[in-house]
């Protein structure tokens, strides 16, 4: 990814993992042979549990019934899958493996899958009254997470702006890990990160991010609040015998990113987020429109102004260093260094490109 986010954690939209958190950990150590409130719920929960016996009350109790019914090593299976799945960094840096839901044991599933299917979304639990009293609003989570974080841009791919905290609306929240797979993680808020709407729903939709598609390879992945890659960059150069990027099967966009430790978090990156594909199918649609941009400037700057080349090329080059804040602009500036760098700019721009 271009860029990692800050996390604003703590904030009260994670409560409501907290509290599944408590009923898991209650529950992994026998609290009490019979499920009860006052062994199973925290009391900040209670109000809400009390408020949607149907949708929360009944599916925890069924949750329960299910767990103690099952042998030693199952149980302990269910009590692995959760520590390991909530692990999200540990799991994109491969000191942990994640497992799915199909390993857990078949008598639990289906009530694991109840309770979660029912807690992600606006207009399911995590939208209800009693829970937004205790959580917040996911609008309310994503303003604050806005205004931390500052870029503009969608740091998984570059090219969409992000909404922000004065929108009416929000952005998507990607489960980084999918929750169909994971379901533990559902309302993690470790798993999940506004992301745009073309990242999210077209280039990523249900991929099983930590694996290596149709295997069972684990693979390194970028967190997305990983904040200790120090000099942490993408870096992207075009190859091409001519300008004309027309057609994008005639050139090669080369991607390589610093530190050169994480290529294979790269890889990943690339392939979840079809960044290749996108980045050329971008910069072959829009190359016409931008190299008029370079020429316009050139035409200004040097023809009507009498600016030296050296003046017009230094300020065309610095023209997308914000490319954090510019749609698009990661793949504006990559095309202007290619056109720039280009030993014969400076002859062409005075015929034609
Ligand atoms: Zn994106």
């Amino acid at each position: 990814m271009l860029y990692f986010y800050k996390s604003i954690s703590p904030h009260a939209i994670e409560n409501l993992n907290k509290y599944l958190d408590y009923f898991f950990a209650q529950l992994f150590a026998n609290a009490h042979p019979v499920y009860d409130h006052a062994h199973y719920i925290e009391a900040d929960f209670n109000n809400i549990v009390d408020e949607y016996t149907e949708q929360i009350d009944n599916k925890l109790e069924a949750i329960f019934n299910a767990y103690v019914t099952l042998p030693p090593n199952e149980k302990l299976i269910v009590h692995n899958v959760y520590h390991t799945n909530s692990n999200i960094l540990g799991i994109c840096n491969m000191t942990v493996i994640p497992i799915k839901y199909t390993g857990l044991p078949p008598a639990i599933r289906v009530q694991i899958k109840s309770l979660y299917d029912n807690l992600w979304g606006d207009n399911k639990i995590l939208g209800y009254t009693q829970v937004v009293n205790k959580c917040g609003t996911l609008k309310a989570h994503f303003n604050t997470f806005r205004e931390t974080n500052e870029y503009s841009v969608c740091p998984f791919c570059g090219m969409d702006c992000l909404l922000c905290e004065h929108d009416d609306g929000r952005d998507d929240y990607d489960h980084y890990l999918p929750k169909s797979i994971y379901p533990f993680i559902t309302v993690n808020f470790a798993n999940l990160f506004p992301m745009c709407h073309n990242c999210n729903s077209k280039s990523k939709g249900q991929i099983d991010t930590p694996f290596i598609p149709a295997t069972t390879t684990q693979r390194p992945l970028y967190y997305p609040l990983d904040n200790t890659i120090a000099d942490h960059k993408i870096n992207l150069g075009i190859q091409s015998a001519n300008t004309d990027l027309d057609n994008p099967n005639t050139w090669t966009l080369h991607i390589d990113c610093e530190p050169a430790a994480n290529n294979l978090k790269m890889e990943s990156w690339k392939q979840v987020f079809n960044i290749e594909s996108r980045y050329k199918a971008t910069i072959s649609k829009e190359s016409k429109i931008w190299k008029g941009w370079i020429l316009k400037k050139h035409t200004t700057l040097c023809k009507k102004n009498g600016v030296s080349y050296q003046a017009f090329y230094e300020d065309a080059s610095e023209t997308f260093e914000d490319y954090f804040n510019i749609d698009k602009g990661i793949l504006m500036k990559t095309f202007y260094d290619f056109i720039l760098n280009d030993p014969n700019c400076e002859n062409n721009l005075n015929g034609v490109i």
